[in-house]
């Protein structure tokens, strides 16, 4: 199995690659905003408990979000040579307890592929996605700054965790959707 992550600030870009690798790889795409959002959609418990969190720009605490995504991992599609974690981890003890996760299946976290944008290119592209999906969270301008204060301050931690490992690999997410993908199958492909 794969386990791949797809790593960056908001508007990198992640969910777009994340839906392409997917399917080009057969992997299945985990995204943790993806089932929050549903689950505010459904104002089910927990959609209810997270909506203000997710649309003031904060991060869902990590306990919430590990028993969110072990109900996932656990329901695996027929066909599925591994996954792909958009939005995930976002924080070093989610990163830990991925890695434990793992252990206890006797596998390790392959890859991961960090998008790097530049500031003004993360307003650029939240600007056009909020044109097409109505992501509350994408609409103020606040909310976005206070997404990117907390990526700083809680998710580029991961990046010395992971490089320690020797699984981190860097792109230039500046360039066209498709540039990007090429960047990216380019890297799998030569660890594969
Ligand atoms: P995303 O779709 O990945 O941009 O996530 C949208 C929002 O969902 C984030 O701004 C957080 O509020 C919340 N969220 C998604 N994934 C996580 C995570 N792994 N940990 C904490 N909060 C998360």
């Amino acid at each position: 199995m794969k386990y791949y992550i797809i790593f960056g600030p908001p508007g990198a870009g992640k969910g777009t690659q994340s839906v392409l690798l997917a399917e080009k790889y057969s992997l299945t795409h985990i995204s943790t905003g993806e089932l929050l959002r549903k689950e505010i959609e459904s104002k089910s418990e927990l959609g209810l408990k997270v909506k203000a969190i997710i649309e003031n720009g904060r991060l869902v605490d990590d306990a919430t979000i590990l028993e969110m995504l072990n109900k996932v991992v656990s329901e695996a599609q027929n066909g599925n040579k591994g996954y792909i974690l958009d939005g995930y981890p976002r924080t070093i003890p989610q990163a830990e307890a991925l890695d434990k996760i793992l252990e206890a299946k006797g596998q390790k976290v392959t890859a991961v592929i960090s998008l790097e944008i530049d500031e003004e290119v993360i307003f650029q592209r939240i600007a056009m996605r909020a044109q097409m999906e109505e992501r509350k969270d994408d609409m103020d301008r606040a909310t976005i700054e206070n997404r990117i204060v907390q990526y700083h301050k809680k998710t580029e931690p991961l990046i010395a965790y992971y490089k320690e490992s020797g699984r981190y690999y860097r792109v230039n997410g500046n360039k066209s959707i498709d540039e990007n993908f090429k960047d990216i199958c380019d890297i799998i492909d030569k660890i594969k």
